[in-house]
């Protein structure tokens, strides 16, 4: 049978790699091959640099109004394909259809705000900051980013990254989860159409190999990653060994606190839709619920709430969620369970036998709780990425927020409670980046940041929002003086004074 292969963007065109080696991109739902992907070669790797390289030249003298017309067209490509490409991410992530269009829709938004991009450049001006004398300053680009990408989100993230950083007249060298290609593909094939000029956004795949060549290689200054723990740490300390300007986005665990004073209904149904939407494959997905007090008595609801939501395909509308992404991620969240039950935490649902009838092949589980779970746990410790939610129990509010502060993630958490002064001491002193009260999963806007701390984040400047446009730029100071007919003609001056 004859398999798509994915296509290399290199200047311009897509292209089909002459890599040797390729992977097998497969349909999470059925294991269906869908498509080979290339291990791009070095030398394919070198020339999309290049080409990047080139086409910054003319393209950060475009102006910026200019760049923003063509992302406002870009936009409108995006939204004309929003079902097209919402299907595509259900192939080949196995996500319900909802939530596919909604990883595309989130991503759009970010590629909106990137239109924005004129008022986002304007420097700053103070006039007579000595006599004759202004200060200004100009926000100019870095030259040539590139941003690694995960499975979870194959459109939202990627458009995280090179819309603003495209916007911000840098180019960009995309390498996308070999695990679903298809989609930053496309994404890349209506930026192409949109009119933007060859080079400017170049699309390579691989894994490990293609992704180090890229840290390394001299002519890229800033790297933009999304992705798990070890890999994060290994791209941070890399990308920053070889100086260049790094933001690494790594994984979680996020914990919803449950006090007794809360909507027990909605908590409930909040608590249940954020722990297995996605089948948990989300860095913002709930994993830990932290029942404040005599709010432990709800815990059994919150099992049955999870029983009702069964796994299934993209196709069935009655489906709360997909399969996990490959029989590795499976077998990774097995192993798990298995360690929660042998170190004694109270399995009180287990979904690891789940099937999908007729689609037998794919690598579904149901939704699984444990109670009694102890922080000294392995499943407490490590991320889990399924839809594996763990029950705790403390008896105050200040113990809860000890437990968050003492785990090492800060990307998510959230409080579910109707007393606003409980709501304002857990925002306060939680040392987690984004709080939701009483909303579980707390993703910002694109005008915001995304703003993970801790062992989920390692940077400085964070995605999208006006911190994206500072980590994708640089900022000049100009400080200016005319002479005319009538200026007082001074002699050297040998101080650091403005005179
Ligand atoms: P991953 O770390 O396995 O892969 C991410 C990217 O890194 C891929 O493009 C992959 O090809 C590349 N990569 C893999 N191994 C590498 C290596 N040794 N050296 C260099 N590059 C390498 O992550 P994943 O499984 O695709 O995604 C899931 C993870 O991403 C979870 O941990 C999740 O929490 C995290 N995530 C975090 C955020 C966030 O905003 N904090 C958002 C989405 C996902």
């Amino acid at each position: 049978m004859n398999i798509k292969r994915v296509p290399v963007l290199l200047d311009g065109q897509f292209r089909n790699s002459s890599a040797e080696e390729w992977l097998d991109v497969s349909n999470p739902a059925s294991g269906e091959v869908l498509a080979r992907v290339p291990l791009t070669t070095p030398e394919e790797v070198d020339a999309a640099v290049a080409s990047a390289l080139q086409a910054q030249k003319a393209w950060k003298n475009t102006p910026p109004s200019e760049r923003a017309r063509l992302m406002m067209r870009y936009v409108q490509l995006l939204k004309d394909h929003l079902e097209e490409l919402t299907q595509l991410v259900a192939l080949e992530t196995g996500k319900v259809l909802a939530d596919a269009r909604g990883d595309v829709w989130r991503g759009i938004e970010v590629a909106e705000q990137a239109c924005h991009i004129p008022s986002l450049l304007m420097g700053e001006t103070a006039e007579n900051v000595a006599t004759g004398i202004d200060t200004y300053s100009l926000v100019q680009p870095l030259g040539v980013c590139m941003g690694i990408t995960p499975f979870n989100f194959p459109a939202m993230i990627p458009l995280w990254m090179f819309p603003l950083a495209i916007a911000c007249g840098n180019s960009f060298v995309l390498k996308p989860s070999e695990q679903d290609p298809l989609t930053p593909v496309r994404l890349a094939e209506l930026f192409v159409a949109a009119g933007f000029p060859a080079g400017v956004l170049q699309v390579v795949h691989g894994g490990a190999s293609q992704v180090n060549q890229l840290l390394r290689h001299p002519d890229i200054q800033a790297v933009s990653f999304v992705g798990s723990v070890p890999v994060g740490q290994h791209v941070y300390r890399t990308a920053t060994d070889h100086l260049k300007r790094a933001q690494c986005f790594a994984g979680a665990k996020n914990h919803m606190v449950i006090m007794p004073d809360a909507h027990r209904q909605q908590t409930i149904n909040a608590l249940a839709g954020a722990s297995c939407g996605a089948a948990g494959q989300r860095c913002m997905a709930i994993s830990v619920a932290v029942f404040v007090g005599t709010a432990i008595s709800w815990q059994q609801e919150v099992v049955e709430a999870l029983r009702q939501l069964t796994p299934g395909t993209s196709a069935d509308p009655r489906a709360a969620f997909g399969p996990l992404i490959s029989a590795r991620a499976k077998n990774r969240v097995l192993q798990l369970i298995a360690e929660g039950q042998r170190e004694g935490a109270q399995c009180l649902l287990d979904g690891s036998k789940a099937t999908v009838v007729g689609h037998e092949q794919g690598h579904w589980m149901g939704p699984t709780l444990f109670a009694g779970v102890t922080s000294d746990m392995t499943v407490y410790r490590e991320e889990i990425f399924g839809p594996v939610l763990l029950c705790m129990h403390v008896n105050t509010l200040e113990e809860a927020i000890d437990l968050i502060n003492d785990n090492p993630y800060g990307n998510g958490c959230s409080i579910f409670t109707g007393s606003g002064a409980a709501a304002r001491r857990f925002q306060n002193t939680i040392q987690v980046g984004q709080v939701g009260i009483n909303v579980p999963v707390p993703v910002p806007l694109p005008f915001f940041s995304f703003t993970g701390w801790r062992k989920s984040f390692y940077g400085d400047l964070h995605a999208y929002g006006k911190q994206a446009v500072r980590f994708y730029t640089e900022t000049k100071t100009v400080t200016a003086r005319w002479f005319d007919e009538e200026s007082v003609v001074s002699g050297p001056n040998t101080t650091i004074s403005l005179k």
